[in-house]
């Protein structure tokens, strides 16, 4: 290595290697295995942040943690909801030469899962795996420029055999499968790279919200809900809003920026380190207009810089909190984020904490009359 390379590589470990204790925890939450359906891991990692700020801690019936800060047992139940899964896989079979095939959990792309490595949580603990691409020197003219379809893409994890991936490395049929991708920070510092952004980054946000309000605390009783099996149809949000039965509902995603070369404005128009982002459209909700108007106006009161996104795609965990019950009112704020639903996603640090003051300060304003006031329909 060149001395100045390796000069520079060290320095960038030194100031990766003392991050404040924010930073510390978006590093570990974007590193925890958790694909849709097994997000045990990360479950972990919720419990034990969430337990000094909460006075009871459960889960639901499909594994979403919820943690309640309670004011008194008739004031008005705030949910926010952050998932913890993540884009990943499951083992549909082992060929006999010892490859593994797989169903995918959640948007892929199929050109997203070639030639990346993955972890396979197999009863015998992690194996890393990556998925093979034949080299292009055998490739003819027409091979090199056709996609890979996620059918023909197999993940090679070193085994010998059919038997040997089974028996050495214990994999069987129904074992996850999560990118391996670590955080670190990249450009001046501000900005985290890392995978899972969606949804760890919201999860982040519940934990830091919790934190704020224990200091200040709200006139509401708080649901701080970390969901699961998000990127497979809100489930989990369908399931822990039920539980909670929320008089209004916050969800916290990773947003859609579009700050690079390739995407447009027409698709979508966040940007990194320009502030929080409200969605005003999605395919799974449009934010209820009352509280979509308190949000921006909270905002523009306390001065904190606040984006907007209006998508034809995406869904989110505030469309099952907006559908409970008869309807309640429900809006979805994010931290802007390149490249989701891949091996790597950047986010801002500033647009982070941008969202935790916004959320923080909304969950302070909110009370008995505000409430009721934002359910009203002329
Ligand atoms: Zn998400």
């Amino acid at each position: 290595m060149r001395p100045l390379l390796a000069a520079l590589m060290a320095a960038a470990i030194a100031s990766a290697a003392d991050p404040d204790r924010t930073a510390r925890l978006l590093e570990e939450l974007s590193n925890a295995f958790g694909p849709s359906g097994y997000e045990e891991d990360v479950r972990a990692i919720m419990r034990r942040e969430l337990a000094p700020f909460s006075d009871s801690l459960e889960t639901d019936g499909l594994g979403s943690l919820i943690a309640v800060s309670k004011k008194s047992p008739d004031a008005p139940r705030v949910m926010m909801a952050a998932h913890m899964d993540e884009l990943g896989m499951i083992v549909r079979y082992i060929t006999p030469e010892g490859y593994l095939k797989f169903v995918t959990l959640g948007g892929w792309l199929d050109q997203g899962l070639i030639n990346q490595r993955y972890w396979v949580k197999t009863r015998k603990g992690p194996v890393l795996g990556v998925t093979g691409l034949k080299t292009p020197h055998v490739m003819t003219g027409d091979e090199r420029t056709r996609l890979k379809l996620r059918d023909e893409i197999f993940i090679d994890i070193g085994a010998k055999s059919k038997a040997d991936a089974e028996q050495r490395f214990g994999v069987r049929p129904g074992d996850p499968i999560a990118p391996d991708s670590k955080f670190t920070t990249m450009g001046d510092g501000s900005l985290y790279l890392g995978k899972a952004w969606d949804d760890r980054v919201g999860c982040a946000v519940i934990v830091e919200v919790m934190r704020k309000l224990k200091s200040s605390p709200a006139n509401v009783n708080v649901y701080a809900v970390a969901t699961v099996q998000e990127e497979i149809g809100l489930r989990g949000a369908q399931t822990s809003s039920h539980l909670v039965k929320p008089d209004i509902g916050i969800s916290l995603e990773s947003g859609v920026a579009s700050d690079y070369p390739g995407i447009r404005q027409e698709e979508a128009q966040e940007r990194l380190g320009a502030g929080a982002s409200m969605f005003l459209h999605d395919s799974s909700m449009i934010p209820t207009l009352s509280f979509r108007d308190f949000v921006i106006d909270l905002a523009k009161a306390r001065a904190i810089p606040l984006q907007f996104n209006v998508l034809s795609g995406y869904g989110e965990d505030g469309a099952e909190m907006q559908k409970s019950y008869s309807g309640i009112p429900a809006v979805n704020i994010t931290v802007p984020t390149r490249y989701l639903h891949n091996h790597n996603g950047i986010i801002a640090r500033s647009d982070f904490d941008h969202v935790v003051n916004l959320v923080t300060a909304l969950i302070q304003q909110l009370d008995k009359p505000t409430i009721d006031k934002l359910k009203r329909f002329n």
